[in-house]
C-alpha cells in the first residue's frame, strides 16, 4: 500500500475552504491556536512513516489523553475499573451531566469527561505521585522522554473548568469520587494538557495497533485481550454523540480531542493522527474526520 500517495491524493482532493468549524475557545489558551493548522501522520507497522503538513508541530491532545488514563487504570486495577464506570456509548456531548442523575453517578464510559474524571480519581488512589507517574507512563509508551504537560493550558482550563468541577462534585455526592475534588480536577486538567505532534501521537497509539506491544522494543504493555477491549471502547465511545457517524464514515477505533486532534488505529496495520483545530458542533475535528474517511475509502480497508 502506497500510503504517501494516498495521503497526497487525499490532500489534493480536499477543498479546505469548506471546513469552517470553530477552534475551541472555552479553554482560553486553546483559542490562541491558528485555525489553519493541518497535519497528518501515519505510522505503518511494516513500512514506517508517512506525513503531510504541520505533522511535526505540537498540539494539545486534550481528550485523547483519556485513552492513556484508561490504559493506566486498567493496568493498575484491571476489571475493577468497570465497577466505577460503564462501557456504553453515551449519545450525549462529552461534558454532559444529564445521564449521571438517573444512573446514580456511574458514568457511561471512560472516554467522556465524567468517566475520565472517575478514572483520574482511580489513578490518584493507585499512584504514589500521580502527575509524575502518569507522565512517565505516557513517555514510556511514546518511547519519548520529551513529552510534557503544557502548564499554561492546564491552568487556563482550571480557571474555566466549571462544568468539569460540577461533574466531579456531582459524582462525589453519589460516592463515586474517593479523593478531594480539587485533586481530581488538577490531575484531569494536566492529562488533557499534554502536547504532542501528529508523529509523536501516532507512535504512542501504535501500542493499540500493535496488539499491546511497543513497536520498536517489542515490550508488551497490554495483553492482546486488554488491547482489544480498549479499541472496542474507542470504537463505540471515542467520538461522544458522533461515535456512530465516525464508525459509519471511517470504521476505525479512535479518539478525538478539542485541540483538534484525532488518533485512530487499524489494528495490525497502522496508527494515524490528523490535526486540524476547527471543530464541528460535536467537538470533533471536521477536517480530521474527512481525511480519515477518505483514508479508509481509498485503502478500501477498515475494521469492518
Ligand atoms: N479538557 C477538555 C474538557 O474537559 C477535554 C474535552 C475534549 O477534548 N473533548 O473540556
Amino acid at each position: 500500500m502506497d500510503y504517501q500517495k494516498i495521503i497526497n491524493d487525499i490532500v489534493a482532493e480536499l477543498d479546505l475552504s469548506k471546513f469552517d468549524g470553530k477552534v475551541a475557545d472555552y479553554i482560553p489558551e486553546l483559542g490562541k491556536v491558528s485555525p489553519d493548522k493541518f497535519g497528518v501522520h501515519l505510522n505503518c507497522i511494516n513500512s514506517g512513516h508517512y506525513s503531510h503538513g504541520d505533522s511535526d508541530e505540537k498540539f494539545s491532545i486534550q481528550s485523547i489523553a483519556k485513552v492513556f488514563t484508561l490504559t493506566m487504570a486498567a493496568l493498575k486495577i484491571g476489571n475493577k475499573v468497570l465497577e466505577r464506570v460503564d462501557v456504553e456509548p453515551s449519545g450525549d456531548p462529552f461534558n454532559s451531566l444529564t445521564q449521571l442523575e438517573y444512573e446514580n453517578g456511574i458514568p457511561r464510559n471512560p472516554l467522556i469527561n465524567a468517566g475520565a474524571l472517575v478514572v483520574c480519581d482511580i489513578l490518584l488512589t493507585e499512584l504514589e505521585n500521580p502527575k509524575e507517574d502518569f507522565l512517565a507512563f505516557v513517555r514510556k509508551i511514546a518511547q519519548n522522554p520529551e513529552i510534557n504537560y503544557n502548564l499554561k493550558v492546564a491552568r487556563s482550563e482550571a480557571k474555566s473548568g466549571f462544568r468539569n468541577a460540577a461533574l466531579v462534585n456531582y459524582m462525589k455526592s453519589f460516592g463515586n469520587i474517593h479523593n478531594e475534588v480539587d485533586d481530581v480536577l488538577d490531575l484531569y486538567f494536566h492529562t488533557c494538557s499534554i502536547e504532542m505532534t501528529c508523529k509523536e501521537l501516532s507512535e504512542t497509539f501504535m501500542l493499540f495497533a500493535n496488539r499491546g506491544c511497543i513497536l520498536n522494543s517489542g515490550e508488551r504493555i497490554l495483553t492482546g485481550s486488554q488491547t482489544k477491549r480498549i479499541n472496542a471502547i474507542m470504537q463505540t465511545c471515542g467520538f461522544y454523540d458522533e461515535a456512530g457517524e465516525f464508525a459509519f464514515r471511517v470504521g476505525l477505533p479512535g479518539k478525538s480531542g478539542v485541540g483538534g486532534g484525532i488518533a485512530a488505529v487499524h489494528p495490525g496495520y497502522y496508527s494515524v493522527v490528523v490535526w486540524s483545530p476547527k471543530l464541528n458542533p460535536k467537538g470533533n475535528s471536521a477536517l480530521g474526520m474527512r481525511v480519515l474517511e477518505l483514508l479508509t475509502t481509498k485503502t478500501e480497508l477498515s475494521v469492518f
